[in-house]
């Protein structure tokens, strides 16, 4: 027998999968577990969305454009211990599915020191990476204004 969701409990849950949606403007694309309809998670993530994107992001000749000073003034809150670390994980969610932000390494832009080290933002113990180069750039100036010591990469370990 088919599973209900557990949040509406009316509708079918259905198979675990990404989902993709728009919500003013912006192109979402989400995971949705095995144990959530597809209209209960696009809900909670717009709920999520207008609770830490407005601030977060806006659409600019056609592209998201992220408030990276935001981005950097909530990860520092994060660093002092305060309420915030639940914020910028909601804040990294919300970029990672507009495409801005990425679990892989491979194909996307990474920040890293002379001594090899990388600086990009943390999810929980997961590092990030970005997937446009001027992300990644905007956000080292900011992020890392008081070191010179850093460069922008593009991570391409695939034989050509
Ligand atoms: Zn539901």
């Amino acid at each position: 027998m088919e599973r209900f969701c557990i949040f509406c409990q009316k509708n079918r849950a259905g198979e675990p999968k990404d989902i993709s949606f728009e919500y003013e403007g912006f192109s979402f694309t989400i995971f949705k577990d095995g144990l959530t309809c597809i209209e209960c998670a696009k809900r909670m993530h717009i709920e999520m969305f207008t609770k830490f994107g407005k601030e977060l992001v806006k659409k600019e000749g056609g592209k998201v454009k992220v408030n990276w000073s935001h981005f950097v003034e909530t990860e520092q809150q994060a660093r002092e211990g305060t309420f915030s670390e639940v914020k910028l994980h909601r804040i990294i969610e919300i970029l990672i599915t507009l495409n801005v932000l990425s679990y892989d390494r491979e194909g996307n832009w990474d920040i890293i020191t002379s001594a090899g080290f990388s600086l990009v933002p943390f999810y929980y113990i997961f590092p990030i990476y970005f997937i446009r180069e001027e992300d990644a750039m905007e956000y080292a100036q900011i992020a890392l204004k008081n070191t010179s010591n850093w460069r922008v990469i593009h991570i391409n370990t695939a034989a050509p």
